[in-house]
């Protein structure tokens, strides 16, 4: 089976059987690997009654045919199971070494079932897999965690995933951490990691990945990675990070400020990959034959000095900076650091932190309930303090660890969370790219970025080989619910892959590479059905959850017009986008399901009953 290890290593944490199942070659074929092959993987094993923190939810680590490869930017996995956080599926993905590294363990994915009755790891060393206690780990941060498991399994190197206090305190939104600051940071997993005792998985090993014609493949790397360098975007995250944009689409309203209620906040450019270059930056990190690498490393000073860490990415310097109206870049470096430390998504604690200021703002949260602090606009330092109350459940803490949906409902204001099905939105607001409004109302996972870059497209980054073309990034239309369902398919096939959003070679030596590696000659025309079979996949899915037409909704602040003369910015109008994106898709207009024409034309016809 070119292109796969062959097999998934199957983990029932309650019994602490080990055992192995072949992958179905079948199934590959038809969702490719990572998140897609994920979501039929768990269709049979998930339903409304699964408790997401319950043993009964598997948890499936996943990689795809070109992770591990000499392929550039394809050193990811994927993690998938019932979210904690929204109910819905959960899927998150990172870089780092960690999916190359469980490939050359010998398995393309591990499942685990059950329940640890003590804290746990797993270690699998080239083929060989075993649970080993982790009592001595539990209460330790991803960091010293990683450290330990390292010190303990000396003479295989090893990359390790792991989750701090925020997962072990089932917070909803704990992320799963590798390679030191690397993070799968939406949807909760590391809450279901906690939820099972399990505190870490290790791997390494010499496998190596199979390859139908390793020629052909080899050339389509070389092209690829020719390409990559080229693109003016990944250079633009090498010399900056992620970063680097910050103070360019901030002209477009892209970057929310003060909890979304602002169009245009000038100092926002101190948090940019600029000036983090001229102050805090000493080097930069890649993932696994990553060509651009685009990762920052900080040192910082002043009153949370620390050695070199991780730098904070775009969507951290915008949730613990803009959103609060805090240029202190420092300060969210910082915010970051306690961030991966912990095992918390940056996206989900800093948005709801910012949305705990503007209660506060508000009058609705008062001193007392925010155990005296001042959640006053521009000062970081509490939301550094909620952060770590966060992490331990502490104080105002606990309910904000719920996520900013359940502290909307406390306070009676729940329409004024930015959240669409309990997920915060990203931090790229949908009144600067309509499509973006389109992408959250419909993602699988909730309000997600990963499913469909559409402010990249509308910035000036088509994809002409696939028909996704360049718009206006302010008209709602039926074109643009076209354009953003096509990039859709598209970024779902890369999240099947599994490949970095940020390597934009052309279609056709995405499928070079994908051909090279597994056999299956497909052509261009085959790309977006296999990317719309897994999205379509995904919504039958979280139709089995209690998904319906219902859920598909923009929080209402932002479509709330933003009025600034120095930025153009338009709310995206639903009523036009979303009716025109349920004919596109072959939605029903109340269950919010595919058609049995448009599943059984996408061959998943023995779901059609269910
Ligand atoms: S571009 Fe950045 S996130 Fe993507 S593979 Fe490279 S270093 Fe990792």
């Amino acid at each position: 089976m070119n292109g796969f290890m062959g097999r998934l290593l199957l983990v029932d944490l309650t019994s602490g059987r080990l055992s192995e199942e072949a992958l179905d070659s079948g199934l590959m074929h038809q969702f490719v690997g990572g998140a897609g092959f994920a979501a039929r993987y768990l269709y049979d094993r998930i339903d409304v009654h699964t408790d997401p923190l319950g043993p009964e939810n598997p948890l499936l680590f996943m990689t795809g045919p070109l992770v591990g490869t000499a392929a550039p930017l394809c050193g990811r996995y994927e993690v998938c199971a019932r979210s904690p956080q929204t109910g819905l599926w959960g899927e998150s993905n990172s870089g780092g070494r960690f999916g190359p590294f469980l490939r050359f363990s010998g398995y393309d994915g591990v499942l685990f079932t059950g329940k640890a009755a003590r804290p746990t790891y797993l270690a699998i060393r080239d083929g060989h897999a075993e649970l080993r206690d982790a009592a001595h780990l539990w209460g330790k941060d991803t960091y010293e965690t990683q450290e330990a498991i390292q010190a303990e399994l000396q003479g295989t190197k090893l990359s390790i995933a792991c989750i701090g206090v925020a997962g072990e305190g089932l917070v909803k939104y704990a992320a799963v951490i590798n390679d030191w600051g690397r993070a799968a940071g939406r949807t909760g997993m590391g809450a279901v990691m906690g939820s099972k005792n399990l505190k870490a998985i290790a791997v390494g090993g010499q496998g190596q990945v199979p390859l139908a014609n390793p020629d052909a493949f080899s050339a389509a790397v070389q092209a690829t990675i020719e390409a990559v360098k080229e693109d003016v975007k990944g250079q633009f995250l090498t010399a900056g990070g992620t970063a680097s944009t910050v103070d360019t689409t901030m002209w477009m309203g892209d970057i929310p400020n003060k909890h979304y209620s602002m169009a245009l906040w000038e100092p926002v450019a101190k948090l940019g990959g600029g000036t983090m270059a001229e102050t805090i930056l000493t080097g930069q990190k890649a993932c696994y034959r990553c060509v651009i690498g685009c990762g920052r490393v900080t040192r910082i000073g002043g009153r949370h000095a620390t050695e070199s860490i991780d730098g904070p990415e775009y969507e951290t310097v915008a949730a613990y900076g803009s959103l609060i109206l805090s240029d202190d870049l420092e300060g969210t470096a910082y915010a970051s650091h306690l961030c991966n430390r912990f095992g918390l998504d940056t996206i989900s604690a800093g948005s709801t932190i910012a949305f705990a200021y503007q209660l506060y703002n508000r009058g609705i949260l008062t001193s007392k309930d925010t155990g005296g602090l001042k959640l006053d606009w521009g000062d970081i330092e509490p939301a550094l303090t909620l952060t770590k109350q966060i992490a331990h459940r502490e104080g105002l803490g606990d309910l904000l660890a719920e996520g900013s949906r359940a502290l909307g409902r406390r306070y009676g204001v729940e329409d004024q969370a930015i959240q669409v099905n309990g997920l915060e939105l990203p931090m790229h607001d949908p009144r600067a790219f309509v499509g973006m409004g389109l992408v959250y109302a419909t993602s699988p996972r909730g309000a997600c970025h990963n499913q469909g870059d559409m402010f990249l497209v509308d910035l000036g980054a088509p994809v002409p080989e696939l028909d996704i073309q360049l718009g206006n990034r302010l008209e709602s239309s039926e074109e643009k619910a076209l354009m953003t369902s096509r990039v859709m398919d598209w970024r779902t096939l890369y999240n099947s892959l599994v490949m970095c959003v940020f390597c934009n070679p052309s279609a056709d030596l995405v499928l070079d590479l994908l051909n090279g590696a597994t056999g299956w000659n497909l052509s261009r025309d085959e790309l977006l059905p296999l990317g719309q079979r897994a999205f379509q996949m995904k919504r039958l899915l979280n139709g089995k959850l209690g998904l319906t037409a219902a859920n598909d909704r923009l929080p209402k602040p932002v479509l709330q017009p933003l009025v600034d003369p120095a930025v153009e910015t338009q709310p995206p109008d639903m009523s036009i986008l979303l009716p025109a994106y349920y004919r596109i898709r072959d939605w029903d207009e109340f269950t919010g399901m595919p058609s049995a024409g448009r599943m059984t034309e996408l061959g998943l016809q023995d779901l059609v009953a269910h």
